[in-house]
């Protein structure tokens, strides 16, 4: 499982450590305005919205193969939901792998249940695939609803060489989850309708990173090997 490893290699580049300290303090001054009960519940470092600032999809949704300091999942999620009347609902999770994931998350506090007579058709962009343990989870989720379909389009792939991974993934194709990997325009679908923009300034163009084409190629080939 994902060792804690170092934070992001922001300490490398002084504007993009601060704007990351930036953040993770304002968080924390979120946090310091919650009512004091909160402090009894258990370490649960979930933190949802609409829009994840660009430093942390610069950084956390580039398609390289070595993710060191990349300890984080972001899922971003858009939910179609279709009954009588038909609504969407989109925002974006973010955890710590030390404590609960992104993935599990989602069910327990996003979708925790799917009505019956309701048809729910949700699509994640996540940052890497699931370990086992929410691999585990989705199947389940799928399993026990039959009027939810997922599509999860991954960034990178988690310790694909992995087997017991790989029978995972394995299960949840089974289950009929639909998996890929982000192409470049889905990292491009990514920041226009899920990064913070500069308000009153008209969205900033995705800039590709090098390689991000050669990258999902590669990890394509790797998910195509380990599902087919
Ligand atoms: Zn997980």
């Amino acid at each position: 499982m994902a060792e804690k490893q170092e934070q992001p290699q922001a300490s490398q580049n002084g504007e993009k450590a601060e704007n990351a300290e930036n953040a993770e303090n304002a968080e924390n001054a979120e946090e310091a305005e919650k009512p004091q009960e909160l402090e009894e519940l258990p370490p649960f470092e979930i933190v949802t919205g609409e829009r994840l600032p660009a430093f942390f999809f610069k950084f956390q949704f580039k398609n390289v193969e070595y993710s060191s300091g990349r300890n984080k999942t972001f899922l971003c999620y858009i939910i179609e939901i279709q009954g009588k009347e038909s609504k969407t609902l989109r925002g974006y999770l973010e955890d710590e792998h030390a404590a609960a994931h992104a993935e599990d998350a989602f069910f327990n506090t996003i979708l925790p249940t799917c009505e019956s007579g309701l048809r729910y058709n949700v699509t994640w962009y996540v940052s890497s695939s699931p370990c086992v343990g929410c691999a585990e989870q989705i199947t389940k989720a799928l399993k026990k609803n039959k009027n939810l379909k997922l599509s999860i389009v991954v960034g990178r792939l988690f310790m694909w060489e992995e087997p017991d991974i790989q029978a995972a993934l394995k299960k949840l194709k089974a289950a009929g989850c639909k998996m890929r990997i982000m192409k470049p325009q889905d990292f491009e679908y990514v920041w226009k309708n899920f990064v913070e923009q500069e308000e009153g300034e008209e969205p900033k163009a995705f800039t590709p990173w090098e390689d991000i084409q050669e990258n999902f190629l590669y990890y394509e080939e790797k998910l195509a090997e380990v599902l087919h």
